[in-house]
């Protein structure tokens, strides 16, 4: 059978995920947890998350599936925070006969929901359609992450990244964390590059261990299930009370839509769309630098990089109007917000500058009015300034915003095969 759970946390505690290892524990009584737990993230721009969108989803292998579901009720009933408005959680079942006649949809299901928006309507519909025991909550929202959680388990052709989670005690759960911040920067020392986001190198953030009130002491992302493990075993930190490694769509840019044209960009999507920069970047309050981004189709979009995403900023402010650019990103208030960026390429620009003494080196001085230019220790004289080119300090290629700024599903660089990715700055 296979269980898929959303929208059981709130921003004042609980973790979705942290139900799913309590679970994976308790229901090893009514069979065997068959895979590893799936944990997947949803189109990012979704407004009612309360952080990363996430879902999750556990495949069990039981001869009592009447006595696993009303565990997993009784779990969510106990655990998520129903008290938030924002709450709304839901609970798919997918029995083991039902799996090849759902599968189609659900993966559709799955893979819509990552990169689209969804109604409650349409998981509902799904839900009677193919006749799936399903408990939703209050509103029900849960059940369009739940759904699409039980597609992702049943899919197996998507990209997949791994995280190891450490989960605090409960009476520690709205303390400050207590890692060992020399034993992350080991793990990630050896661990680099099997394991990612672990510390944000050029900000000196430790980017695994998060400051929200919730049960995750630290997480470990990486490229298989043994790596996690491993970096996860270099750290010391408090108690870790329990753990689980998930298989995630993390790090794989499943959310992106490749679109040939900017005029086919909508509000709560994101992109990869290629254009010309339209005019020299800006910066606004707070610190956001935006530019324009247009293509032949004659639209254009503002591009933001945030400030959050620090340096990355400085590599936005010196793009220049005619620069080819391809921008990676979500879109909301017809603004993307920049992931990754490759510079195709680069324009050729001139600036003028008075001429150089072709005896001394030296640049020479205006002769006055309309008198052209003269080098005072040489006398030489020149009639006309210099056209000099831009050095424009920076190369064609592909960068990204630090790991403290990256969204879940962006995929960083290191998972990246081609040999034009660029550190910026190096790490
Ligand atoms: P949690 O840890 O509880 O999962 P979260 O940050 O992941 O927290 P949720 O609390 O799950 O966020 O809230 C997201 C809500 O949005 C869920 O109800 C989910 O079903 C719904 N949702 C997810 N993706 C979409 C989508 N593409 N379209 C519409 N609703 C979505």
């Amino acid at each position: 059978m296979i269980i898929g759970i959303d929208d059981t946390d709130s921003r004042q505690g609980m973790c979705t995920t942290y139900l799913g290892a309590v679970l994976i524990e308790e229901l090893n009584v009514y069979g065997d947890i068959k895979e590893l737990p799936i944990l997947v993230r949803l189109n990012p721009t979704i407004p009612y998350k309360t952080r990363g969108n996430a879902a999750i989803a556990i495949q069990i292998d039981t001869k009592y599936p009447g006595r696993v579901i009303e565990q997993v009720i009784s779990k969510i009933e106990s655990l998520a925070e129903m008290q938030s408005e924002k709450t709304n959680p839901g609970v798919i079942f997918v029995q083991d006969e039902d799996y090849s006649r759902a599968a189609p949809e659900l993966k559709r299901f799955f893979h819509n929901t990552v990169q689209h928006v969804m109604t409650i309507e349409s998981a509902k519909n799904l839900i009677s359609k193919l006749g799936l025991t399903a408990k939703g909550y209050k509103r029900e929202r849960g059940l369009i992450g739940a759904l699409a959680a039980t597609g992702a388990m049943l899919d197996d052709k998507w990209d997949c990244t791994y995280e190891y989670l450490a989960y605090r005690k409960k009476s520690l759960w709205r303390l400050p964390r207590t890692v060992d911040e020399k034993s992350v920067y080991r793990s990630d020392l050896t661990c680099y590059p099997n394991t990612w986001d672990t510390i944000d190198r050029t900000n000196k953030v430790v980017v695994c261990v998060p400051k929200s009130p919730d049960p995750v002491l630290y997480g470990i992302r990486g490229k298989d299930a043994g790596t996690v493990k491993s970096a996860a075993e270099m750290i010391e930190s408090e108690t870790v009370d329990r753990s689980a490694v998930y298989r995630t769509n993390q790090g794989t840019d499943m959310h992106l839509i490749n679109v040939f044209s900017i005029k086919d960009i909508e509000d709560m999507q994101s992109y990869v769309v290629k254009g010309t920069v339209k005019n020299t970047p800006y910066t606004i309050e707070g610190g956001h630098t935006i530019f324009s981004l247009g293509d032949s189709s004659g639209y254009y979009i503002d591009c933001a990089a945030y400030e959050p995403t620090k340096n990355f900023r400085y590599l936005i402010r010196s793009l220049m109007t005619g620069d080819n650019v391809t921008v990676y990103g979500s879109v909301k208030n017809q603004t993307l917000n920049i992931e990754k960026i490759r510079i195709n390429s680069l324009v050729t620009k001139y600036e003028t500058k008075n001429p150089v003494c072709p005896v001394c080196n030296k640049r020479m001085k205006s002769a006055g009015i309309n008198q052209g230019f003269r080098c005072r220790k040489c006398k030489t004289k020149a009639y006309s300034s210099a056209k000099l080119e831009i050095d424009r300090e920076l190369e064609p290629g592909i960068y990204e915003v630090p790991p403290s700024a990256r969204r879940h599903l962006a995929k960083p660089l290191v998972r990246f095969e081609s040999n034009d990715c660029k550190l910026f700055p190096s790490r």
